[in-house]
């Protein structure tokens, strides 16, 4: 990725627009349980197992990260909760929040698993989660995941409420899908005191049969649509990344907007990607990516993992070239949302 051979090893983790990075989005597995048709093809290949990263490694990996800034860290996938053993990684990660040096450890789910799994994930020191969802109809959910059940991720919501953990539901706003939806998903999440997010659908991956562009549902016509039942009072939270937020006042509750295409907002980017055989992206929009495992098994010490996750992230762009405004899926990524995690 970049030329550059030597850094200062003591120094936090600037990119080249004077960024920090602090926050590690670490893709686990890149198998799932669903078929989201804006995710995956219904015949997706999958990486070979033994291409992945051991959970010994990605500890090594995200401990060393750690060490040199990164406090906050979100597991990811494809879905993570389908990797073997998953919790036991968790667990292992529990330590960085018990020493302080991290944050924030946290996940994205489609939640299918979380019956199984939601009183383990606190006991790791997970106290807030992203649940991914784009309908309560039933039907529909089967239709969007295709091989999804909509009851199971329910039930696997309460668990995860049963648990202690505070809830922030991801739905990806998909024009002539869910927009007659839009108030009972967030009177669904105000009777649950869950925060909702909106994201706009990204041209990741080919998929074969969908028409990105035509599913694309610009995030500031959802806006106009909420102002029509709710005050919205925008909010100065930001969290480094592309999400902006507003409260409504009539209930309380905090809603998220993932603008990439109509905003961009690549200046204030705090994070970077890495996936489950080692790759590290430094931009979800761009395909430039760098290898951390061959360093990561170079070697007993982490010297040259380290200099390897310098050398990436000293090579960071600035930003995604995503644009639908010629009709057409501009900035399109050869790689799958599966792949990098999201
Ligand atoms: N399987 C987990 C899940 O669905 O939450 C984690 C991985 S998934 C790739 C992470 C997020 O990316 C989900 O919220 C999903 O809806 C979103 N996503 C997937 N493909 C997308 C696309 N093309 N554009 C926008 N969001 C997408
Ligand atoms: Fe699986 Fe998540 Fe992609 Fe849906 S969005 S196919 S649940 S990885």
């Amino acid at each position: 990725m970049c030329s550059v051979t030597s850094f200062d090893m003591n120094s936090s983790l600037i990119d080249p627009f004077a960024r920090e990075i602090t926050y590690l989005r670490l893709s686990v597995t890149d198998r799932c349980d669903f078929r989201c048709v804006y995710c995956m093809s219904e015949n997706m290949t999958f990486l070979p197992k033994r291409d992945l990263l051991t959970l010994e490694e990605l500890d090594r990996l995200c401990s060393t990260f750690i060490s040199i800034g990164v406090n906050k860290l979100r597991i990811t996938g494809g879905e993570p909760l389908v990797r073997r053993d998953i919790m036991s990684f968790f667990q292992a990660m529990s330590r960085h929040i018990k020493s302080g040096d991290l944050n924030e450890l946290t996940l994205t789910t489609n939640g299918s698993q979380l019956h199984r799994f939601a009183k383990d994930l606190f006991s790791a020191g997970v106290r807030r989660i992203n649940i991914s969802i784009d309908t309560l109809n039933a039907e529909k959910f089967s239709q969007i995941t295709r091989w999804g059940k909509l009851e199971k991720v329910l039930y696997g919501i309460d668990a995860a409420l049963e648990a202690g953990l505070q809830v922030k539901l991801n739905t990806v706003a998909l024009r002539g899908f869910n927009e007659n939806e839009l108030f009972d998903l967030t009177d669904f999440c105000a009777r649950r005191k869950m925060d909702l997010t909106f994201i706009e659908v990204m041209p990741m991956g080919d998929l074969g049969i969908e028409d990105r562009v035509g599913q694309y549902w610009a995030l500031n016509d959802l806006k106009d649509k909420l102002k029509t039942r709710y005050t919205l009072e925008d909010l100065p939270d930001r969290t480094g990344g592309p999400a902006r937020y507003m409260k409504i006042k009539q209930t309380g509750q905090r809603i998220g907007l993932i603008t990439p295409l109509t905003h961009n907002f690549c200046e204030s980017c705090n994070r970077v990607r890495v996936t489950c055989t080692g790759e590290i992206y430094t931009c979800l929009g761009q395909e430039g990516s760098a290898d951390l495992r061959e360093p990561l098994r170079a070697s007993e010490t982490n010297i040259p993992l380290e200099a390897a996750i310098r050398r990436a992230i000293a090579a960071k762009p600035l930003g995604h070239d995503f644009d639908y405004s010629r009709g057409d899926e501009g900035g399109k990524m050869s790689r799958h949302m599966s792949h990098t995690g999201g």
